[in-house]
């Protein structure tokens, strides 16, 4: 009831836009309509890294390939191990990983082993070292240890025709060596996505050209050439293109050709030298989306041609952010990744958060653990939708719901970590 009065009374003040869309609501529409490319090749194990597979990886050996000792001791039949008290065992030989011992052991023998090495036929147990008095070649042993205790199993990690990974999972440096481990050294995967991107403005500059009154220096093609890189794309960096119709228009033409992704900066908004939604319109098609978060308002999706087409606003640290939620898990779904679940955590934020209602908000945090070894978040200053120091000083996003009017300190809110989607 409180809440609905504050809300009435300071309607001018809120940020509800029913024109606006929720993130979730656009994140679905793009899903729903995004294809895996097509193409698929062969690589060497280790090309693979950060390519996502084309195909289920089967085992075709066991792991461990043979029964063997997990520690260095003795390899002994279980049923010399007394009930009470002790025995005594004559040891016979040794065997290490490698170099296995071949003949076979009866009751009253045993075999000096080393971790990894292949259990002699007859045996089934191994006696860690530790548990043993030796005097010359007879060991005393105690009732402590049970059958089978110490030993690796053939297959008893993977066997053959499991499934160890699935089709459209990102190659990790642990698969590397877990296929590594299996022997596979050529896996099938999806072929690299091709994604152009440019920026639009006048006003924009390249490094190393003079700064003109009333100009800035290009950064988002930095912060995309970045991001892109990390997801292990082509990335076709396409320049800056100026706010004329027919020049965006082309650009857009000429990335259609040579990608399957076009990624634009700027000239969404509704703004007089705003050409990207109309050149997308006239050429292919456009969904324009107004969202209700901040930063970031204006997306804008669609196609041009056969390429996919998402149109970032303008502002530095809206790119980034637009970026990670809407784009990030696209590029991946084209190549043929699963939705992987957004990680986030909730927190006590030590600042003071100013927010209005009607829009979900992802300010820039620092999180870092207090004097006690908790977890806390901080703001890092400023918010503004272009200082894009507080996205480099930031390791994670802290995110206000729709309705959250604030956060006063010591609040719990919700955080993202940037080592979760970076
Ligand atoms: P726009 O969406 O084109 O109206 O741009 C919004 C704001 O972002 C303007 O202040 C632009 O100068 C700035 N901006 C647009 N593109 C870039 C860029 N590539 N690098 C840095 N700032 C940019
Ligand atoms: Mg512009």
């Amino acid at each position: 009831m409180n809440n609905m009065n504050i809300k009435k009374d300071t309607g001018c003040m809120d940020d509800y836009d029913p024109n606006s869309l929720p993130p979730d609501v656009a994140q679905m529409k793009i899903a729903r309509s995004l294809e895996v490319i097509p193409g698929v090749e062969k690589l060497a194990l280790r090309s693979s890294l950060n390519r996502t597979l084309a195909a289920d990886i089967r085992a075709n050996i066991n792991v461990p390939s043979g029964t063997n000792s997990a520690m260095d001791g003795y390899a002994v039949i279980s049923s010399d191990i007394p009930a009470q008290g002790t025995a005594d065992l004559q040891v016979i030989g040794n065997c290490r990983a490698g170099v296995p011992f071949t003949d076979t052991v009866k009751s009253g023998d045993c075999v000096r082993i080393m971790t990894g090495g292949i259990l002699p036929a007859g045996t089934d147990t191994v006696i860690v070292q530790e548990r043993v008095a030796r005097k010359g070649d007879v060991i005393t042993i105690d009732n402590t240890t049970r059958t089978g205790d110490n030993v690796r199993r053939a297959g008893e990690d993977i066997a053959p025709g499991d499934i160890v990974l699935n089709e459209g999972h990102c190659i990790t440096p642990a698969d590397l060596g877990l296929l590594a481990s299996l022997g596979i050294g050529e896996v099938k995967v999806h072929r690299r996505l091709r994604v152009a991107f440019f920026s639009t403005g006048d006003e924009l500059r390249s490094i190393g050209e003079a700064l003109d009154a009333g100009c800035v220096y290009d950064s988002n093609r930095y912060t995309l050439h970045g991001m892109l890189r990390r997801l292990n794309v082509d990335a076709i960096d396409m320049g800056v293109i100026a706010d004329e119709r027919e020049l965006v228009e082309q650009a857009l033409l000429e990335a259609s050709e040579i990608a399957d992704v076009i990624i634009t900066s700027g000239g969404v908004s509704v703004g007089e030298a705003d050409y990207v939604k109309e050149a997308v319109n006239k050429i292919g098609a456009v969904e324009f989306w107004k969202i209700a978060m901040k930063p970031g308002r204006p997306l804008a999706f669609g196609r041009v041609k056969d390429a996919w087409f998402f149109g970032l606003p303008g502002n530095p640290v809206s790119v980034m952010v637009t970026f990670y939620l809407f784009v990030q898990q696209a590029l991946r779904s084209l190549m043929g990744q699963r939705k992987t679940e957004s990680f986030t955590i909730k927190m006590p934020c030590v600042s003071r958060l100013k927010k209005r209602p009607g829009r979900i908000e992802y300010q820039r945090g620092i999180m870092q653990r207090d004097e006690n070894g908790n977890w806390q978040v901080q703001k890092t200053g400023a918010q503004g939708s272009g200082i894009l120091r507080s996205m480099s000083q930031a390791n994670c996003f802290i995110i206000l719901p729709m309705e959250s009017e604030g956060v006063q300190p010591g609040m719990a809110v919700e955080v993202q970590p940037f080592f979760s989607i970076m």
